[in-house]
């Protein structure tokens, strides 16, 4: 063997490694079984495919916890990441799955309804693989995702993509993007399959309020907010009043005119009345040191500091930044203030109310996110679900 063919054979085996040990650790990631356990009102677990059975066995087939109150009411879509990165909204969802009790009406909560992008986190941002909230009995990891399908799943991406039905010309990646995606098709891409089998489900079970958690930067307008439609906007305000005296929350308008959201297309291609709700999260913001769990987690962060001495952010910022439980608090707590409006709105029809009882905005801040998340080894293996 040649000098320069012993020293390609060296470079080609030196890639192979890179290429295994770099990509176990995406593998192991895009596998990881995320614990749910099941709480005191689960009553069952559906998945997405039940609605749309082309999902089954494609990593968008999501898991649905049916919460069903002992009194006969409305029903409640809960979506939490539609944006994986997200992770307020889908520990949010997570904590009611794990705590919540329907009196009245029933439950439907999705904590991974883009489970694909929570497949995929972002290598290129030095995104961290996982997070782990800390309990009395250990810790809790859940999978750091992506904000949109993971390409491993849905590929390649066109130039222009062309929103279904409403024709809107968008860009290429939003594809992609489960919240450019509704009001979906059942033989369109996998996520608009995946947001068609969302709103199957709203038509099959009548479902009367649609609520999609997320989290924005804090250098961007529409955060710490409820978004909604006209036809939800009443309900919002009122409910934004109440909140008000808890913390800062304000309501953003859903624009007729940009296609695609949860917020305009749930609410325009069936009778349920949707809110999108956004909650502070520094870690999306651009100018920030690394992109670290304690900055996921904690959301301090010395550059955006920087930034609020100068006026630039649209939330009140200090030393004592944007923590979890303060993030996962507020999305139960406007939760619970949309509901109880809800139920006293002409909207709702007789007979159509829901109550629970759910861990809110004072039980987080007091206590923090993991006492409100149960040990999946102290329960049997029937209580626990791998979402
Ligand atoms: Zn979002």
């Amino acid at each position: 063997m040649s000098r320069q063919v012993l020293g390609k054979a060296i470079i080609a085996v030196l890639a192979l490694i890179v290429l295994v040990v770099g990509g176990k650790e995406l593998y192991d990631h895009r596998h990881y079984p995320e614990p749910v356990v099941l709480g005191p009102g689960v009553t069952r677990v559906e998945s997405l495919s039940d609605y749309h059975a082309p999902l089954k066995g494609t990593t968008n087939d999501a898991k649905v916890y049916v919460l069903e109150g002992q009194e006969e009411g409305g029903g409640v879509l809960v979506l939490g990441g539609t944006h994986p990165g997200e992770v307020a909204g889908i520990l949010a969802a997570i904590v009611m799955v794990e705590n919540a009790v329907p009196i009245k009406g029933d439950l439907y909560i999705i904590p991974h309804i883009s489970r694909s992008g929570s497949t995929g986190t972002q290598p290129t941002g030095a995104f961290p693989l996982y997070y782990e909230i800390e309990t009395e009995f250990g810790s809790r990891k859940f999978r750091m995702g992506d904000r949109v399908t993971n390409p491993l799943d849905q590929w390649p991406d066109p130039d222009v993509f062309i929103h279904y039905p409403e024709g809107q010309s968008l860009s290429y990646v939003e594809i992609r993007n489960i919240n450019r995606c509704w009001p979906g098709r059942p033989d369109g891409t996998l996520t608009e399959q995946t947001t068609y089998a969302a709103m199957q489900l709203v038509r099959e079970k009548g479902i009367n309020v649609v609520i999609d958690l997320h989290e924005a930067e804090l250098l961007y307008p529409v955060t710490n907010c409820i978004v909604a439609p006209t036809k939800s906007a009443t309900i919002a305000a009122l409910a934004q009043i109440n909140l008000g005296m808890d913390f800062d929350i304000h309501t953003e308008p859903s624009p007729s005119g940009y296609r695609g959201l949860s917020h305009r297309e749930v609410g325009d291609y069936s009778d349920a009345y949707p809110f999108l709700f956004e909650a502070p999260e520094p870690f999306l913001d651009q100018p920030t040191g690394p992109k670290t769990q304690e900055l996921l987690l904690e959301g301090v962060d010395e550059f955006l500091l920087a930034a609020g001495r100068k006026g630039l952010l649209f939330v009140e910022y200090d030393e004592t930044g944007k923590p979890i439980e303060l993030r996962v608090g507020r999305h139960l707590h406007t939760l619970l203030g949309v509901l109880s409006e809800w139920n006293w709105s002409s909207a709702c029809p007789p007979g159509r109310e829901i109550e629970l009882e759910c861990p809110d905005y004072y039980d987080l801040i007091e206590n923090g996110v993991g006492a409100f998340l149960r040990d999946p080894d102290a329960v049997g293996p029937d209580q626990v679900v791998f979402d």
